[in-house]
């Protein structure tokens, strides 16, 4: 990214940035470790997913396996109907697709939280802790010592 375009950015997308920028170190730091070499065929990691959606009481969610430029995977609404894309090499992890169902839980509970912050992050700790791939106390204590905050949600 060039100088003039962070110059450009406003306040909210300059606050997006950081805080996407400030998971991902976390993420890289605590989480990942081994996970990043795994590659999960698409169609367990769909069963994953159909569970999660049963889990978290949410509808079906439309994924697919694709090329996600400069990140392992996606989330996004399109024709209102929300899906998430997971890139076939760096996104075909456990931890990606937590990532990116944490976005969706999000939106689809607090459609005004922002994109990496504090009410994302308690989704992803929910999720994380229900697929026992890292516990609440973990994943607590990952956030703590990286200064992330963590919303109570309801
Ligand atoms: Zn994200």
């Amino acid at each position: 990214m060039s100088a003039e375009r962070v110059y450009e950015m406003g306040h909210a997308e300059l606050r997006g940035l950081w805080e996407e920028t400030r998971v991902c170190e976390m993420e890289h730091a605590e989480l990942r470790g081994l996970w990043q070499e795994t590659r999960i065929p698409l169609r367990y990691r769909k069963r994953v997913l159909a569970g999660l959606c049963r889990a978290f009481n949410v509808p079906r969610i439309r994924v697919r396996s694709c090329k996600v430029p400069g990140a392992h995977g996606c989330y996004y609404v399109r024709d209102g109907e929300p899906r998430i894309d997971l890139c076939p090499r760096s996104g075909s992890d456990m931890l990606t697709l937590a990532h990116e169902f944490a976005h969706y839980v999000t939106h689809m509970r607090c459609p005004r939280a922002r994109d990496h912050g504090p009410t994302f992050l308690f989704h992803y700790m929910q999720v994380c802790d229900a697929l026992r791939l890292v516990p609440a106390a973990g994943f607590r204590a990952a956030c703590r010592k990286h200064g992330l905050r963590i919303a109570r949600v309801k």
